[in-house]
């Protein structure tokens, strides 16, 4: 399944050209053209899902491999100190390509990537909240 008004759909399948570090007949892993950090990387699907929550699980299961491996070889390639695999659902979490794809984000002591998030903390009512719902959810 494509979709013919996919960037990531014509990207992932040698339509529009891209610097490719790996290909298979599911995936193709490219550089991303606005790096966090050198190196930056993207899994991208041959196939059009729009996020992890449509990715068929035999997929799902090979892109966190994929992941493991890519990861693996560039810091290698790379020397990089650390790395980040991030993966955005929804604008409201970044997503801004709407094709599912895995960042693989090198990291380097005191880079300014820039990840994080503001540290909250746990009260009992949304803890108590969430256990109770998530019970009664298949
Ligand atoms: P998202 O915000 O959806 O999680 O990530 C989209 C990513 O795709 C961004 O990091 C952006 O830089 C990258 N990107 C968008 N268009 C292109 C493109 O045409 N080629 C490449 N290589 N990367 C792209
Ligand atoms: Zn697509």
């Amino acid at each position: 399944m494509r979709d013919d008004n996919c960037i990531f759909c014509k990207i992932a399948n040698g339509e529009i050209p891209s610097a490719t570090l790996y290909e298979d007949e599911d995936f193709r892993v490219i550089l991303d053209l606005g790096p966090a950090a050198k190196g930056h990387a993207l899994i991208l699907p041959k196939e059009h899902y729009p996020n992890l929550y449509e990715l068929p699980d035999e997929l799902a299961k090979k892109d966190i491999v994929l992941a493991k491996k890519m990861i693996t070889k560039m810091t290698r390639v790379l020397g990089c100190d650390g790395y980040n695999v991030v993966q955005n659902n929804g604008a409201s979490a970044g997503q801004t390509v709407f094709h599912f794809h895995m960042h693989l984000i090198p990291r380097y002591e005191n880079d300014d990537a820039g990840f994080g998030w503001n540290i909250g903390e746990l009260s009992d009512a949304d803890k108590e909240d969430i256990l109770t719902k998530i019970k009664e959810i298949n």
